[in-house]
């Protein structure tokens, strides 16, 4: 048996790593490189292996670190099965439509060819054929049979644990995939798999503590006020799959509840958290048993009364008249793009605004540099100045913090622990903290024998 790397290694992108057994090819992941211009860049590059070689992806998760190299790998000759969950296909054709849509746009400012096309990311959902179900095994070959736990990420999230049979030898290898935080409202806690002799676990955030989600909330809830109060609308630049459902899960909850005015105007300005929105609805069996049972007995918790989706551009903008009183949850998260950005320009210098931030901001990026202070941030070739109130909530993260990956590694007790898909800096204080075993931080390329 054998393991190499082929991205998120000593970074957090690109998630893509083969594992070779008994003459199979089998690929964990094929995420896209995300957050700069050279991690972009290496989108292009050679895989490390011949895509025509591989016999099946497993594919952990419908984030785009994770499912967005899969149309390229197609174009490069894979005709393999891809497995997932249901629900991780149904968000990776959402996911994977509006990335070959974003690489053509990219693609046509700089006059280059697109990373990959609407066809090619239509010919990778046409192998996501081969649905898998939590705790049932699925023989991918002979001697080779993988099972898929909850990883409580997002929809549809899973750790993928292999066995791999050779004559009376079996060895077990886990992904970790990316692990959620316990006690979140939608979705299951991650469920650790049995033990494993091998173990390939991603560390986000290996090096800090989540604010309490309760904190969160009641923050959320006193921004929000705030800028009503002050005649002012709230920004949330949010991400449009399971941010932008737990934002919404808890302005349903603060409207119901009396934190929150009970017709409070909220506007969900993104087709895609849309379409998102609405699998929560089609995939009960990938959500918790609470807000599946709510979903049952016919309301809807990822309502409130003065919800309006905002799916066409024309009705984006009648947004603009709304001067105070309204919630605007709009992408990219990181307010890079998107309609968010023309929310921002409006409302940024407004004083009486405010500004949430509730998911990850990376370095570079227009939300990381509000958050950090900027007095005038370029949007869209204009200089716009800050003076809205700007409110950062960390609390809100889909990742587990460094105690829920310790409890989380320690069920599972591996002989030998790779870590992936976090910063060095993360990984190395995370490293620190792991029982003693066999530990090693890869990189790209590297490949051990098992
Ligand atoms: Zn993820």
């Amino acid at each position: 048996m054998k393991i190499s790397f082929h991205g998120a290694d000593q970074g957090v992108t690109g998630s893509c790593h083969l594992l070779e057994a008994l003459g199979q090819r089998i690929l964990i992941d094929c995420g896209l490189f995300q957050g700069s211009r050279t991690l972009a860049a290496d989108n292009a590059d050679d895989f490390g292996f011949d895509p025509g070689q591989i016999d099946a992806v497993v594919l952990t998760h419908a984030h785009l670190d994770h499912c967005g190299r899969l149309p390229l790998l197609v174009k490069r000759g894979f005709r393999g099965r891809i497995h997932s969950t249901d629900a991780t296909r149904d968000l990776a054709a959402i996911v994977l439509k509006d990335s070959a849509h974003l690489q053509g746009d990219e693609a046509e400012r700089n006059h280059e060819e697109p990373l990959y096309t609407q066809e090619d990311a239509a010919d990778a959902l046409n192998l996501m054929r081969h649905p898998m179900h939590y705790g049932v095994p699925v023989d991918l070959a002979p001697g080779i049979r993988c099972t898929l736990y909850d990883a409580g990420h997002i929809l549809g999230s899973a750790s993928a644990r292999f066995e791999v049979t050779e004559g009376s030898v079996t060895k077990s290898i886990v992904f970790s995939g990316d692990l959620g935080s316990r006690g979140r409202p939608l979705l299951h806690d991650p469920v650790a798999p049995p033990p494993a002799d091998i173990l390939v676990m991603e560390c986000t955030y290996g090096d800090r503590l989540h604010r309490s989600l309760d904190d969160s909330v009641a923050e959320l809830y006193a921004a929000i006020n705030g800028a009503l109060d002050r005649g002012g609308n709230a920004v949330i630049p949010t991400f449009a799959l399971e941010r932008a459902q737990e934002i919404l899960y808890y302005l349903h909850a603060g409207c119901e509840d009396g934190h929150l005015p009970p017709s409070l105007q909220v506007f969900l300005d993104s087709p895609m958290a849309i379409a998102a929105t609405e699998l929560f609805r089609a995939h009960p069996e990938a959500l918790s048993a609470e807000a599946a049972a709510t979903f049952a007995s016919g309301s809807d918790p990822l309502s409130v009364d003065g919800l309006a989706y905002t799916r066409d551009r024309e009705a984006s903008q009648k947004i603009n008249r709304v001067h105070g009183g309204a919630v605007i949850l709009a992408g990219s998260g990181m307010a890079t793009g998107g309609r968010v950005t023309y929310h921002l320009m409006r409302e940024l210098p407004r004083a009486e605004s405010a500004v949430i931030f509730v998911g990850f901001a990376a370095v570079g990026t227009p939300a990381r540099r509000i958050i950090d202070g900027a007095q005038i941030v370029r949007m869209h070739r204009e200089s716009i100045s800050v003076r809205a109130s700007i409110h950062t909530i960390n609390g809100f993260s889909a990742h587990a913090d460094r105690n829920e990956l310790l409890a989380w590694h320690a069920q599972l007790h591996p002989l030998r622990t790779f870590l992936v898909h976090g910063e060095l800096t993360a990984m190395k204080a995370f490293a620190a903290r792991l029982p003693p075993g066999q530990l090693d931080l890869p990189r790209f390329g590297d490949e051990y024998e098992l």
